[in-house]
């Protein structure tokens, strides 16, 4: 025992690096349930809860649609509401003008946090930037939709009611957290806010 002791003191770097690995060793197995939980359970259970792109986990269904993807406050009946299909998923809507504003731009409705039976589903990409009508702020605009031109920028409306209350009181509606086109970048420079005007002092 005293031998092997001195044997250590007089030999530091064997020893050290045996008492390194056995160390590795410990950590090793000490991490071992940690890998086996991020590498193997963790993945299982997110499979299990958000099934990947286009697959919905077997027994597990998407939440059922409850509001329609153009007016979304109006909440839909899965007994009588109009609908459409689209990519093999039922979507329904409130209204036959919902229908036919749908089937004009269906890329401006495709929205999975509406519809969930979307959800993992390669959707294509939404034609505008603008996604409400800045006077009827619960319903969703498309590139198909009447249009101003506003500071500049096109500024979508739900329908020509919309545009005509919008362009007798513009500065009431031209909100640029609705519209975010309000808020790019203009020949003039960054425009943070409609409101604000810059002066250039040199
Ligand atoms: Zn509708």
């Amino acid at each position: 025992m005293r031998v092997r002791m001195l044997e250590r003191t007089l030999r530091p770097p064997q020893p050290r690096r045996g008492h390194r690995r056995r160390g590795g060793l410990i950590a090793l197995l000490l991490l071992s349930p940690g890998w086996l939980i991020m590498e193997w359970i963790v993945p299982r259970i997110m499979a299990q809860q958000s099934p990947s792109v286009g697959q919905v986990a077997p027994g597990l269904s998407p939440p059922p649609q409850k509001y329609c993807p153009v007016m979304t406050s109006e909440e839909i009946d899965p007994e009588t509401s109009p609908r459409v299909t689209y990519d093999g998923v039922t979507i329904y809507l409130c209204c036959d003008q919902c229908v036919t504003k749908f089937r004009r731009d269906p890329a401006a409705y495709l929205d999975p946090k509406l519809i969930p039976a979307l959800q993992g589903k390669k959707l294509p990409p939404r034609g505008l930037e603008q996604v409400y009508c800045p006077v009827l702020r619960d319903r969703k605009v498309s590139s198909k939709d009447p249009f101003t031109i506003y500071k500049g920028v096109k500024i979508y409306f739900y329908n020509d009611l919309a545009r005509q209350r919008f362009e007798k009181d513009p500065e009431r509606y031209a909100d640029p957290t609705i519209l975010p086109q309000l808020r790019m970048p203009t020949k003039n420079g960054p425009l943070l806010s409609v409101f604000t005007t810059y002066s250039c002092s040199t």
